[in-house]
């Protein structure tokens, strides 16, 4: 496996090197390698043949997003009309996908090496079914993560073939190794915010979802103005729960912000240790309240508690 990675490393970097992308700047962030950083801690629990079959789909559907950018017409349209938009929705929920948003990307969320073929993203959330996330860990719990950003290459890929009949542009962005930082994205899109696990948090889902993008020519998306669940950030402040439960104490209590506005919640090699050899672990999701209790519900009380909005 690690050798189909470096290949496709390979080609993700060569984008970086063409004209006409949005490429990385000295400000962007460098992309962890999971698939490969994971190698050094150690048994792997759980990521033996039992997940071969969703693995051997991922790297599939990683390197469609690269084979097929050739596709892409060469004058593309870029203004999308209402039954388009509408289409395409349509298509996405059908294959599963939740909430979709949609927002502009610039250089410095792109990751170091890497490019995107548009600045115009289309964000999409996939869900991860909550009696498994409950499980965590467990084998269940780590099938259900990985079944889910499977599914949610196959439907970016499809929407990216969808745009590129409709005569549009589009790069598919993988959810595992995507090119850019999904998370400010999805918080620009208005459809989440990030919570203190480093995880997003939407009223739909709560952390129980998964991210990727679309990046194509289209420019007339109905951008979000503001994002609703800005709150979060002062509920997360009181109840710093996935803090004191996370097994590698991971979770830091102060974020670093960085100088071009990132944030980082989790420290990397204090949570793969668990992350690799406890069944990719997932108990910041389960525990986080956004799981356990409906969304509006947490506000109302929240604010009744605080008054404070
Ligand atoms: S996955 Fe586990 S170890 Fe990693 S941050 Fe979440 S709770 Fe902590
Ligand atoms: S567990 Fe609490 S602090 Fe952590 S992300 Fe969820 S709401 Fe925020």
């Amino acid at each position: 496996m690690k050798k189909f990675m470096y290949v496709i490393f390979e080609k993700e970097n060569s984008l970086s090197e063409r004209d006409g992308y949005v490429k990385f700047n000295e400000e962007s962030p460098v992309r962890y390698e999971i698939m490969i950083e994971g190698e050094k801690y150690g048994k792997r629990t759980g990521f033996g043949p039992r997940v071969a079959p969703i693995m051997a789909s991922v790297i599939r559907n990683q390197n469609k997003v690269l084979n097929t950018l050739k596709k892409n017409p060469q004058n593309p349209r870029i203004e999308i009309n209402d039954e388009e938009l509408k289409e395409l929705e349509r298509l996405a929920k059908k294959h599963g996908a939740g909430v979709i948003g949609y927002t502009k990307i610039s250089e410095q969320l792109v990751f170091k090496n890497k490019a995107v073929l548009h600045p115009n993203a289309i964000v999409l959330s996939f869900e991860m079914q909550k009696d498994k996330i409950d499980t965590a860990p467990s084998v269940k719990c780590l099938h259900e993560v990985l079944r889910t950003y499977d599914d949610l290459g196959i439907v970016s890929n499809k929407i990216a073939k969808f745009l590129r009949r409709k005569g549009f542009s589009a790069h598919a962005g993988h959810p595992l190794m995507g090119a850019a930082l999904y998370p400010p994205m999805a918080q620009s899109a208005g459809i989440a915010w990030l919570g203190y696990s480093g995880i997003m948090i939407s009223p739909e889902f709560g952390p129980r979802f998964r991210l990727a993008a679309v990046f194509t020519s289209i420019e007339n998306f109905p951008e979000a103005e503001v994002n609703e669940q800005s709150w979060i950030s002062d509920y997360c402040n009181k109840c710093r729960k996935c803090i004191k439960e996370c097994p590698g104490n991971a979770i830091l209590d102060q974020a670093i912000e960085h100088p071009n506005g990132r944030i980082t919640h989790v420290e990397n090699t204090k949570c793969m240790p668990h992350f690799i050899n406890e069944y990719g672990c997932s108990i910041c999701i389960k525990v986080c309240p956004f799981n356990n209790i409906d969304y509006y519900k947490l506000k109302e009380n929240f604010e009744k508690k605080f008054e404070t909005y």
